[in-house]
């Protein structure tokens, strides 16, 4: 492991802050630990207040600078960070799979995502399109363009603790934005490891001080970010609970936010599907990541007739889940977060059991060191509450239904809007599902699980999952201020509207 820290540059306790050169930090100490011992792996000071301020007063400085380097060779500088990604890649998975408990398949796939954003900003860098319209005066020209924004910042969820700044960093600086990231204090090894990366890429470049980082809890840097009118658009992943928070405070004083919450995802499968898919596509969306993803499959509405079967499916695939050391190239489950993740799952299968519902497989921790439980399966009813809230562990929920309408109606009716899925081979089910009549989330798949989105699309869900868009497709837009030009070439001065104005 001390080989590891080393080779990434964060074998000591690391400082708490970065623009172009490192913060030393206050006392606090956050400790990174492995959820896979309980043991600390190393720790991280917290910025203090003035730490805060010296990252976003030169994030600010910066951008003044940054949004005058032609969008192409900010694109360059991205391509050059996602080669450092590459030849990182091992070494970073591996700190995620350490720090945050998910396999290290799993953690070199993160790594892959970050290295794939970077690869579509350096296209998208000559792509920053905007439109022209003919205007409705003689001799003008109308058109809109798209302006470098400011200072983004971006705080991010433990769970995928490097590839969502990444998602917003590449884009950003594409953009002509600089960066200001607080990471969850969960996982705040990992932070200090990419800045270290983006340090090495960007010294001696115009991009320097592109990148910012501050490393602390909400009061210790979330509130301040929230309040900073320095930070016009604030991209935030998280519980709903934070992103509300968070909404709130943006919209009091008027900023952006593109909020990145909780889901809650169901997976609908017909009597026609093929069952054997299903069944790989639902274990791995459910037991993946300790079901530790936003898009983790929570909830399986399959039609009564396959019930049986397809339960029998998942029951079987359940018992060969190897669960051990994310580091182990056989793991299929590693652990959970922490202590609080594990009593918040155990709390939610005594609210199954006290509504009637049945466990079928799992629902016990392991008996040894770290944050280990059993996948669980349980077939509840619908209306149980619980099944409508999102619990951040690898609890599968078993629905049942009788007609598509129903179980479009079952798989919509909980709060969260985050990634959905349907299961058939009939076309006029399919195309059902993703109708505007059928899934309400941002993301609507057929015969994929929930989990596992690709950059190439915009990614983000509706309803309490805060409406937000990342990653690709148009998602830069956010990161840029538009801006509608009309230009008079004629010697005459028309008004719109044909108004006429005195003589
Ligand atoms: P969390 O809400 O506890 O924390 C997320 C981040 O928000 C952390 O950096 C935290 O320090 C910060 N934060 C919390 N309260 C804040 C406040 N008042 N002001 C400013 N910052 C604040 O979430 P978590 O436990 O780290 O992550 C799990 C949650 O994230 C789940 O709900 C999951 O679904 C969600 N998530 C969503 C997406 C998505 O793209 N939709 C992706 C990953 C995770």
């Amino acid at each position: 492991m001390h080989d590891l820290l080393k080779r990434l540059g964060i074998a000591d306790i690391n400082p708490a802050a970065c623009h172009s050169d490192w913060v030393s930090g206050g006392e606090t100490l956050i400790p990174s630990v492995n959820p896979a011992s309980g043991e600390p792996i190393a720790s991280v000071r917290s910025a203090t207040a003035d730490d805060f301020e010296a990252v976003v007063a030169s994030a600010h400085a910066r951008f003044k600078e940054w949004r005058m380097v032609p969008a192409p060779a900010r694109g360059e500088l991205v391509r050059l960070l996602g080669e450092e990604l590459r030849r990182h890649k091992e070494d970073l998975g591996a700190l995620v799979a350490l720090e945050m408990g998910k396999i290290r398949a799993e953690g070199e796939g993160e790594v892959q995502e970050m290295i794939d954003i970077c690869d579509f900003s350096v296209g998208l860098s000559r792509q920053l399109y905007g439109n022209t319209m003919h205007s409705e005066r003689p001799g003008h020209r109308m058109y809109e363009q798209w302006h470098p924004l400011g200072v983004v910042g971006v705080i991010s969820a433990f769970n995928f603790p490097v590839a969502v700044w990444a998602w917003n960093a590449a884009i950003a600086a594409v953009c002509g934005d600089t960066v200001v990231w607080k990471p969850s204090s969960k996982t705040p090894l990992t932070a200090v490891a990419v800045q270290h990366i983006c340090n090495r890429v960007t010294q001696g470049t115009e991009a320097e001080g592109v990148f910012g980082l501050a490393v602390g809890d909400r009061h210790a840097v979330g509130g301040p970010m929230l309040g900073d009118r320095r930070i016009p658009l604030i991209s935030a992943t998280g519980s709903c609970s934070m992103g509300r928070r968070v909404g709130e405070a943006m919209a009091r004083r008027l900023a952006r936010a593109i909020l990145e919450l909780g889901g809650n995802n169901g997976i609908i499968v017909t009597e026609d599907a093929d069952l054997e898919m299903a069944t790989r596509a639902i274990v791995f969306g459910a037991v993946g990541t300790a079901g530790q993803r936003c898009t983790s499959t929570r909830r399986i509405i399959m039609q009564r007739s396959i019930a049986e079967d397809l339960t029998n499916r998942i029951l079987r695939a359940y018992e060969q889940v190897r669960i051990g050391d994310p580091l182990d190239p056989d793991t299929l489950m590693g652990p959970l977060l922490d202590q609080d993740a594990v009593d918040t799952m155990m709390k939610a299968l005594d609210e199954v059991r006290a509504g009637g519902g049945e466990i079928l497989t799992g629902g016990k921790t392991l008996d040894r060191p770290g944050f280990f439980v059993e996948p669980t399966v349980c077939r509840v009813r619908p209306d149980l509450p619980i099944v409508r809230e999102e619990t951040f562990a690898p609890i599968l929920y078993l629905l049942e239904y009788e007609t598509l309408d129903e179980a479009i109606e079952i798989h919509n009716g909980v709060d969260q809007g985050l990634s959905s899925s349907i299961f058939t081979t009939n076309l006029l089910s399919a195309e059902t599902f993703l109708s505007h009549r059928g899934s309400d989330c941002g993301i609507a798949n057929a015969n994929i699980g929930t989990s596992g989105a690709e950059i190439g699309g915009a990614f983000g869900g509706e309803k309490d999952t805060g409406g937000g868009r990342e990653a690709g497709s148009d998602s830069w837009k956010m990161y840029m201020r538009r801006q509608t030009c009309t230009t008079n070439w004629s010697r005459e001065l028309p008004l719109a509207q044909g108004i006429v104005f005195g003589d």
